[in-house]
Parts: structure tokens; sequence; C-alpha cells
């Protein structure tokens, strides 16, 4: 495709992106804009991240910071999606997860509605770990993700820091009480 074409099939897929369900902000960036950062990674294995080692879409399992690195380098856009919501009371934790499920089908439906819009290397990212399956068999011993063909990594995993990516879009994410914004991405080239 030319880079026209590209720049033109970008705009119509951000125009899906928005249309997906629960998904309230998108906006298009340059691949150069995501900022990694190997603290954010640090912190997953490090900071006391209860997900670690027991999500496969989770480190250790995924591609190191550097790995990640390269392969972003040779993106050249990328779509940020938000999901946001409300998120207080006793129910507080399950509309998290309603919200996050949400994002996680946004970012696969952009995703796949990339690559048949002629970007062969689509690659989507969600926000915090893949809740997928209630339990994931990752802390279990098992040697594989359960469901390979829609699981995907969150942002955090390959060490996106995604505040400052967000910032980058012109997209603010300021932590309030009884409030909740994922962030999700698709690479596109
Ligand atoms: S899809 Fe299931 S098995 Fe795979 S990473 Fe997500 S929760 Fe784990």
């Amino acid at each position: 495709m030319k880079l026209l074409e590209k720049f033109k099939e970008a705009e119509r897929l951000l125009e899906f992106a928005k249309d997906c369900e629960g998904v309230s902000r998108v906006e298009l960036i340059s691949a150069r804009d995501v900022v990694v950062d190997e603290r954010v990674r640090f912190q997953c294995s490090h900071s006391g991240c209860r997900e670690y080692g027991k999500r496969f879409m989770c480190p250790p399992y995924v591609p190191e910071v550097e790995e990640f690195k390269k392969l972003l380098s040779k993106y050249l856009m990328a779509i940020i999606l938000q999901v946001e919501g409300q998120t207080a009371g006793e129910t507080a934790d399950e509309e998290a997860k309603r919200l996050a499920l949400l994002l996680h089908e946004a970012v696969y439906r952009t995703e796949k509605q990339a690559f048949s819009s002629g970007f062969p290397f689509a690659a989507g990212f969600i926000g915090g770990p893949c809740i997928l399956c209630e339990k994931c068999p990752a802390g279990d011993g098992h040697k594989y993700c359960l469901r390979r063909e829609k699981a995907r990594p969150s942002m955090e995993a390959m060490g996106i820091d995604v505040l400052k990516t967000c910032e980058k879009a012109g997209l603010k994410i300021a932590f309030m009480p009884g409030k909740v914004i994922w962030t999700g991405m698709v690479l596109l080239d």
C-alpha cells in the first residue's frame, strides 16, 4: 500500500475503533511516539504485581523489552483506544473487569479489521493483564495460553509507558476515585 493510502486507511480504522462497544476515545499517533521504558517492566517483575508469572500474556512469558523496542521500530503508526467508566461501590471490581474485557474486544476487533484493510503486521495490546479466562493456567505449570487466537499482551507488559504515550497522543489519564480508564493500542504497518 502507498504511504498516503495507509494514512487514509488508518483514518477509516480510527472510525471503526471508535464505534466498538465501550470505546470512549481513540487517537492515531506515530509509532515513534510510543514511549518504552524498562522501568515499567521492572515494576511488573519487582514491584509486587500479583499477576507476574500468572498470566501467559504477562512477563516473564512475553518478549523482553529490548526485543519489543526492535519490533516497535518497524511500525509506522499506532491507534490508541480508551474505555472508561465509573467503578464505585460493591460492584467496582466486577465493573472494572467488564470494562477491561470491552477494551480487549475492541483491540482485537480493530486489529483484525486492520489486518484485512492492508496492514498485515497489525498487532494489538490490551491494558492490564489478560482476563479472558477466569483462571489463567500459567501459574499451574501449563505451557500454552488457552486462547491464543484472542489473547493479547498488555502495553505495560511490553514496557510501554502508557501515561507518557497517552500524553503524546493528547489523551489525559486522570486518576480519580471511582473511575477507571483502560488504555489499549493497535500497531499498524
Ligand atoms: S487467554 Fe486465558 S490462558 Fe491465555 S493469557 Fe489470557 S487468561 Fe491466560
